[in-house]
């Protein structure tokens, strides 16, 4: 299986301080995949390499089958590209319905080419009600989305994200704040998001990273300290110094 997206000695410095460090790692196109780490490892840089946010000065990012590369490209063209990111705070329109919402998102589906992607109201519709029943917002489309919990809030903007089609879906610290029973769900509905897509997300939450049952990367001082299962990483001594046993 090649690679969706392959991260290759990659470095980041700011200031004289080497925030990323040579990181190299690869992630599949339908694969789940955890980032853990101390704070300060690196991952929110890593999320921002990866949108084009911060460049780095040293590495390749090589992304889809055509493994391009991902560094010369804008952070709107790489959007473009499928790679949508969803931000730890929900940043939904709170006076708007979640249908309202959905419609928005549909709508603005990115496109290099909108007018060969013009479809007609009743799909817009329709595709509106599949995004919502696979969120879990089926019964909530004319609820105002300022009274969702926290937790519907995230889902509604995870929902907003898949509209987009993303190949690969960043999610930072997605069970922060959330109910025992949100957590459940949501990991859930990352596990069936990343059934056609890639989804990376980066949790503190360990009890939520095992629920995600997936590979998971250790992000320490810029680079990858360990990787595997869950309880591979975790038996790991380096895991347990720098980020499990402080
Ligand atoms: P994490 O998300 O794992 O907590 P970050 O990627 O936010 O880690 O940060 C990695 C390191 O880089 C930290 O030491 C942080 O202080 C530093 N850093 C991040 N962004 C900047 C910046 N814009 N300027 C200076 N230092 C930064």
């Amino acid at each position: 299986m090649s690679a969706l997206l392959e991260v290759s000695g990659v470095s980041v410095t700011f200031d004289g301080f080497r925030a990323i460090n040579n990181l190299s790692f690869e992630i599949g196109p339908a694969e789940l995949r955890a980032i853990i780490g101390p704070n300060g490892a690196g991952k929110t840089t890593f999320m921002d390499i990866v949108t084009g946010k911060t460049k780095p000065d040293e590495g390749r990012v090589f992304w889809g089958e055509a493994s391009r590369n991902l560094l010369k490209l804008s952070e709107a063209r790489i959007a473009q590209e499928g790679i949508g990111r969803k931000f730890q705070r929900p940043t939904v329109f709170e006076d708007q319905t979640v249908r309202d919402n959905l419609m928005m998102a549909v709508k603005n589906k990115r496109s290099p080419f909108p007018v060969l992607f013009w479809k007609p109201k009743f799909r817009d519709n329709a595709r509106v009600e599949e995004l919502a029943s696979e969120i879990g917002l089926a019964d909530a489309l004319s609820r105002k989305s300022g009274e969702l919990s926290h937790g519907q809030k995230q889902w509604l903007e995870i929902g907003m994200l898949l509209a987009q089609e993303p190949r690969l879906l960043l999610v930072d610290e997605p069970a922060a704040g959330m109910t025992l029973a949100e957590r459940e769900h949501t990991t859930d509905l990352l596990k069936e998001a990343a059934k056609t897509r890639a989804v990376v997300v980066v949790e503190h939450d360990m009890e939520f990273v095992r629920r995600l049952d997936c590979k998971v990367t250790v992000l320490h001082e810029g680079s990858v300290l360990a990787e595997g299962t869950l309880d591979h990483v975790t038996k790991n001594q380096q895991v347990i110094d720098v980020y499990l046993g402080r």
